[in-house]
């Protein structure tokens, strides 16, 4: 039997509650979403005919402030993935410690096959669905895989429209002109090569001898991929969901950038005439073979589940950060665990993007604006700072990283349940 992805979730805080004391209240709430929206979006599309589409909303905790999490639009959206995204995100805004909860949403599609008039239509309709469920002080969404901020506009406005008041706080990852924040867009892979810079130090290898691959150039896997070549780590490897390439003297990272921007496909990179001379000395390949290359440092920056029981023997890098969320099962996790490999987890490494939606929401709120560099600043002080916290805590326990994690994410939440009082407080 499979065991569904919340199931394997939940399995990480078991384990990170053999660690850390935690209230029975706390630990039972935890297991279970607060509320989980199903809805079904009907859309006109550009042929005149009627198409229903089916999305989610879930609200997994609100105890530490309203629910945060993005959106995703993707065939493989199902109440299960929701769920354990929203799980995620619960504990990744507490391991970073924003005054939030965790939630996530998604609409089951392919939004390639979509016009943009469709895709208006369909960002629309799910704000009509689930308008009663979010608000600046209940629930906040933002992007995710597949969705951008014009999405995110099409959101805040259709909101609007509903509440009759301009509501920039309902949503996150806005184009600027509506309320956006600087350095959104890149905010998660910038947040990821903070951290990573921040861990590589502790293990004394100079950025020019550390060979990286990047498993995903989308929003966040093109920006991490850039700022390491321009920080001189040498970037062998990247792909996307067409497959991938490699080079072992490093490959031109801003001109692969430049060339996905135009055809929107890495396989036209280095397959269209003149470009694979930009890659000189590259090969090609699959998406299973960048993550068992002889690299140091690993990017799954993705899409979930790519690292398995199945993969994970095979896998040769000693360092891996999780920018995708949930790149690796608990079972594959362990067997990384065995041969020695540094995992640092997806709700730390990735925590970027979710910290400036924090500060883009802090700003609508407060009507006063940032400059990118502030947001920037902002951004590097709380990454380094959760960071490093979660690497005292990680050799203090002499545990994971991933479990490191959740520990520190469970103490911050046990804080706010056991403020509400507990079983200890009412029969003790
Ligand atoms: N989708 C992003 C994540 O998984 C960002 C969420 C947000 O900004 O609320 O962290």
């Amino acid at each position: 039997m499979t065991s569904s992805l919340l199931s394997d979730a939940n399995r990480r805080l078991e384990r990170a509650l053999k660690y850390v004391h935690i209230s029975e209240d706390a630990s039972e709430r935890l297991k279970f979403p607060k509320a989980s929206l199903k809805v079904s979006i009907p859309v006109r599309m550009d042929d005149g005919s009627l198409r229903v589409f089916e999305g989610y909303r879930v609200r997994y905790d609100d105890t530490r402030g309203p629910t945060k999490g993005g959106i995703r639009f993707h065939p493989n959206v199902t109440m299960d993935e929701v769920q354990s995204l929203a799980f995620w995100m619960t504990f990744k805004c507490a391991a970073v410690n924003l005054p939030f909860g965790g939630a996530k949403g998604g609409i089951t599609l392919n939004p390639k096959a979509l016009s943009k008039f469709e895709l208006e239509r369909l960002s629309r309709g799910y704000v009509d669905a689930i308008a009663d469920f979010i608000g600046p002080d209940i629930d906040i969404p933002a992007p995710d895989v597949y969705t951008n901020p014009m999405i995110m506009g099409w959101m805040m406005d259709q909101y609007s429209i509903i509440r009759r008041q301009l509501s920039p706080a309902v949503i996150t990852g806005k184009p600027i002109g509506m309320g956006g924040s600087q350095g959104r867009n890149t905010a998660t892979g910038v947040g990821a090569f903070q951290v990573l810079v921040a861990m590589m130090r502790k293990f004394d290898k100079a950025p020019a001898a550390t060979t990286v691959a990047v498993q995903g150039f989308g929003n966040a896997g093109s920006v991490v991929a850039r700022l390491l070549f321009d920080a001189g780590y040498q970037v062998v490897a990247v792909s996307d969901s067409h497959g991938g390439v490699y080079c072992d003297r490093g490959l031109d990272i801003p001109s692969l950038q430049q060339f996905k921007a135009s055809t929107r496909n890495l396989q036209a990179v280095y397959c269209e005439g003149t470009v694979c001379n930009l890659v000189d000395g590259h090969e090609t390949i699959t998406n299973d073979e960048l993550l068992t290359l002889n690299v140091d440092v690993l990017i799954p920056a993705a899409l979930e589940n790519q690292i398995t029981a199945a993969n994970a023997p095979q896998i040769q890098a000693k360092y891996i950060f999780e920018v995708a969320n949930g790149p690796i099962t608990s079972a594959g996790d362990r067997i990384l665990e065995d041969k020695g490999v540094y995992v640092f987890p997806d709700i730390l490494v990735n925590a970027g993007g979710v910290t400036v939606s924090y500060f883009e929401w802090v700003q609508n709120r407060s009507g006063l604006y940032w400059s990118e560099a502030e947001v920037g600043d902002r951004l590097q002080t709380k990454m380094v700072a959760e960071a490093e916290k979660i690497w005292s805590v990680s050799h203090n326990l002499a545990i994971p990283m991933r479990t490191a994690a959740y520990v520190h994410a469970l103490e911050r939440l046990e804080e706010a349940h056991s403020a509400r009082g507990t079983r200890d407080y009412y029969v003790s």
